[in-house]
């Protein structure tokens, strides 16, 4: 039997290193983790599983036993679709606070579903204006929720959860936060943010495989979702939470080793605690502005913007994306491209079990891919 080789000069055999905004590289026990016995997903085992991941993502949530988690299968866009379209009721309106694609994805979602939705865009890579915020808010009393990016992944900016929770809280809405790419390395709290919905997943921060996603909220406010009429069925969040805090069983089948190898990342995750994650993927992101930046390229954000996790760097001149990824990833680092039509850009995530040896490693490379292609003006 003969296999296919690799690509020339690919190094697919070894570790490659993901500096893709997730999936992330895991630590070997989540991977080992993964190899669970067969099981049913209705029997005891199955279950004990499943609330275990539940309790401990209420945890990093900063919740209590007053919240309680919903897990579902499927990427974190199944969720935060299965959260926005079953939480806002008919005759409900959600404000979308913009500033970047996955801001932009809030409203297409909802519109998917039918949901009355106003904008308030500030522009890619621009800060949200707060007293915007709280002004649209004071005009439009018929806006019952609001829709946060707390990580905007297209551009690495870290928006302000905390000033913005406590907008929507004085004038009495609910917050529904896409967590995605922030919930493990950056700072948040259900009940001093006043989120009422925060959706997750396990693949980035969090440092899990893709596979299973979730939304923690009060658990007043999930079980106050069956005055809701459903808008879908299988994405239906009353639905789920329901049969996975009443009946004890999920209502369709769960991914259960990539939920094991959660779990398994769950602990890790507590046991290192969010602000020292967000310490070491703040040195491994320093390594990586510093360097890039010794290197003549522009950085996207201003400093106080960016998150911990993802550098949005203007592309070296002479040298197009494609051949930056491709030249990289025959070195065994995997880059991202920029969502922004048009933008000479690039995105270098550091989520995951990254170390200081890759981020020298990647420099390295990156000196050599650049090199290869000498540009104009260089
Ligand atoms: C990655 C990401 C998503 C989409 O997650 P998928 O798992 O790819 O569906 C949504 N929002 C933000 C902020 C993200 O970073």
């Amino acid at each position: 039997m003969s296999s296919s080789p690799a690509p020339a000069g690919s190094r697919l055999q070894g570790r490659v290193v993901l500096m893709n905004p997730g999936p992330v590289n895991v630590s070997e026990e989540v991977r080992a983790a993964l190899s669970l016995p067969d099981l049913c997903h209705r029997e005891p085992e199955a279950l004990a599983l499943m609330q275990r991941i539940r309790r401990k993502t209420v945890l990093l949530c900063g919740g209590d036993e007053s919240h309680a988690a919903v897990m579902l299968a499927g990427s974190g866009t199944t969720t935060l679709e299965a959260a926005l379209s079953s939480i806002v009721p008919r005759d409900g309106r959600l404000l979308v606070i913009d500033n970047g694609h996955y801001g932009e994805r809030l409203s297409r979602i909802v519109s998917v579903h039918g949901i009355s939705c106003a904008r308030l865009e500030f522009g890619w890579g621009r800060p949200v204006d707060v007293t915007a915020v709280d002004r649209a808010l004071a005009e439009d009393p018929s806006i019952t929720h609001v829709g946060l990016v707390h990580h905007e992944t297209s551009t690495g900016m870290l928006n302000q959860l905390r000033e913005i929770g406590a907008v929507v809280a004085r004038h009495g809405r609910s917050l529904a936060v896409d967590a995605i790419s922030s919930l493990g390395a950056e700072e948040l709290d259900l009940a001093a943010d006043h989120i009422d919905w925060c959706v997750g997943t396990a693949n980035k921060c969090l440092e899990g495989f893709p596979g299973v996603s979730f939304v923690v909220a009060p658990r007043e406010r999930l079980a106050g979702l069956a005055d809701v009429p459903a808008r879908t069925f299988s994405l239906d969040l009353h639905r789920h939470f329901v049969a996975q805090e009443h009946d004890g069983a999920p209502a369709f089948t769960l991914p259960l080793q990539v939920m094991a190898a959660f779990d398994t990342a769950l602990d890790l995750a507590l046991r290192e605690g969010t602000s020292r994650r967000h310490a070491r993927y703040t040195a491994l992101a320093e390594r990586i502005r510093t360097g890039l930046t010794e290197r003549g390229l522009a950085l996207r954000l201003p400093a106080a913007h960016r998150a911990s996790s993802l550098t949005g760097v203007a592309l070296p001149d002479g040298l197009t994306y494609e051949e930056l990824h491709d030249g990289l990833k025959a070195e065994g680092f995997v880059v991202y491209s920029t969502q922004e039509n048009g933008a000479r850009e690039f995105r270098i995530a550091n989520m995951g079990q990254l170390t200081e040896e890759d981020i020298t490693g990647f420099l390295a490379a990156f000196d050599r891919v650049v090199d290869k292609h000498p540009g104009e003006g260089r």
